[in-house]
């Protein structure tokens, strides 16, 4: 710690940085009876597990006037905020801003050679996600949200048991349940995550950089941390199995980035299926078929970013006969599963894995409950964002889905370089590129720094199916980055 900010005399954010708490202290629990060592409590809705689904869904019911109680059995605001959304973006931060600096230059500034301390970027890091969680809390504290420790079991559709790390029982019985255990990385049916062969959990919990690294997986998530791990100067080596990475996303834009990506010394390797990941004493060697040949790819470490799977309870829902298969468990649009009352949301519910479609399956949830349904969402406008440098950001279809789907339709694309804001800012590199079925906006993809920022106005127009003529009523400030928005 800076001795500045210990005497309180330095910069605003160094003191408040070091005043993060740990925890806010869990809320008095009210609706209570006791019998002998045990609890009993009586809710409108219990909720298991605050991720961002399970804490949107009681927050909002809160606020609707429920009585609700939340069960975390780990940390307060799930995946997101410890292992996923905000220690990834924290660090990408600090790689971004390290690597603007050497651009400084063509505007005339000099700051000298860059370097850095990667334990004060995981300070960084570590201070965000403390803050993040705070805030979870928080807000649940203030809608007035019953927040209980422990690990919550399904007994009945009505009635979950909690135990409290020390061994204290609570029954709650509650007159709707809503599951939101979330999900956990996901690996090769023959390896095993270990010291050598990382998750990205296991990642993001290393106080060192590594010296060299093969990231297995070229979606979101593997490609997140292949940026800032070679911003950092990380040797980067990165495997898809399929013939573009972001397998989801158009393939103009998969095309871009690993362009980008190999400007940043990263060895993409696209159509490369891995046959086996052997561990040694100082690194890990992997074996692929290649497009036109086998490879051998070496480096100390392993990350194995292949996707994410639900993390099922299975005795608990085949107590209950909750449907379920291997994505998780089965909800319908209204996030009921097959068991009247009980309700699941978040990626437990497999699908979308992104937080704020788990946040809004517990707002929607949370409204058809008790408040009369008005709040509603739907799958084909959830917005998806990888947090690249640059980000690639998307909300509906893509060319190729719109084509596969045999639509109709007419794409216009802008690019970055035609904006004087993102050649002022040396932003000049990216598209905007939208795509219109019958005169309806019915998919964007932006690739281009902000692009995260920008997809939401999209996002909107997307949900509400904007016409060519209603967006060419749209009047957007002069000069800035969301001109490019203008695409009609
Ligand atoms: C590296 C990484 C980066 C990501 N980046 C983004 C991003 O930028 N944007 C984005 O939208 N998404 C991102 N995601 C995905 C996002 O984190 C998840 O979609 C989101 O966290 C899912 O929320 P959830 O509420 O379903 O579950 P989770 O966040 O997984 O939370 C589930 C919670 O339930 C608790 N729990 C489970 N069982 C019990 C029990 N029996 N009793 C009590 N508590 C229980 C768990 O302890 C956990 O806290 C990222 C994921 C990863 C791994």
């Amino acid at each position: 710690m800076p001795s500045s900010a210990r005497s309180g005399n330095g910069p605003y954010w160094e003191e408040r940085a070091v005043f993060v708490p740990e925890s806010i202290g869990v809320v008095p629990i009210k609706n209570e009876r006791r019998k002998g060592s045990t609890t009993f409590m009586d809710y409108d809705l219990v909720v298991i597990g605050a991720g961002p689904g399970g804490h949107a869904a009681a927050e909002e019911s809160a606020r609707l006037g429920a009585r609700v109680a939340i069960v975390e059995k780990d940390k307060w605001g799930g995946v997101c905020t410890h292992c996923g959304c905000i220690p990834t973006k924290a660090l990408l931060a600090c790689s971004k801003k390290y690597v603007d600096i050497k651009k400084l230059k063509r505007m005339g500034i000099a700051v000298g050679e860059p370097s850095f301390d990667f334990s004060v970027m995981k300070r960084h890091q570590n201070q965000m996600v403390r803050v993040s969680s705070l805030g979870v809390q928080k807000t649940l504290k203030e809608t007035g949200v019953e927040c209980i420790e422990g690990e919550g079991v399904l007994v009945s559709p009505e009635d979950v048991d909690v135990v409290a790390s020390d061994g204290v029982k609570k029954k709650i019985r509650a007159k709707h349940i809503v599951i939101a255990w979330g999900s956990r990385p996901a690996i090769f049916s023959n390896v095993e995550f270990s010291d050598r062969t990382l998750s990205s959990d296991r990642l993001l919990f290393m106080d060192t950089l590594p010296g060299s690294i093969i990231v297995v997986g070229g979606g979101a998530i593997g490609v997140e941390f292949a940026t800032f791990l070679a911003e950092l100067g990380t040797k980067v080596t990165l495997l898809e199995l399929m013939d573009q990475i972001l397998p989801n996303e158009e393939r103009e834009a998969a095309d871009f980035l690993e362009g980008e990506l190999k400007k940043l010394g990263i060895d993409v390797h696209t159509s490369t299926a891995i046959d086996s990941m052997e561990e040694m004493d100082d690194g890990v060697c992997v074996r692929a078929k290649c497009k036109d040949s086998d490879r051998e790819f070496s480096a100390e470490y392993a990350l194995v970013c292949v996707g994410r799977e639900p993390a099922l309870r299975t005795e608990e829902l085949d107590r209950l006969s909750i449907a379920y298969d291997r994505r998780g468990i089965i909800v319908n649009d209204r996030c009921m599963t097959n068991v009247e009352n009980v309700f699941a949301v978040g990626d437990v519910t497999g699908g979308i894995l992104l937080a704020h479609r788990a946040m809004a399956q517990g707002r929607a949830l949370a409204s058809d409950l008790f408040g009369g349904g008005s709040i509603t969402y739907s799958d084909a406008a959830i917005p998806a964002v990888v947090y690249t440098h640059p980000n690639v950001a998307r909300v509906g279809l893509t060319e190729e889905q719109a084509k596969k789907e045999g639509l109709e339709i007419e794409v216009k694309k802008v690019e970055y370089g035609g904006n004087i804001i993102a050649r002022t800012g040396l932003m000049g590199n990216g598209f905007v590129k939208a795509m219109f079925s019958d005169g309806v906006l019915i998919g964007v993809t932006i690739v281009g720094e902000e692009a995260a920022e920008l997809i939401a106005p999209m996002s909107l127009a997307v949900v509400n199916k904007m016409t060519i003529q209603q967006l060419r009523n749209w009047v957007i400030p002069h000069p800035t980055l969301s001109e490019l928005l203008s695409i009609v």
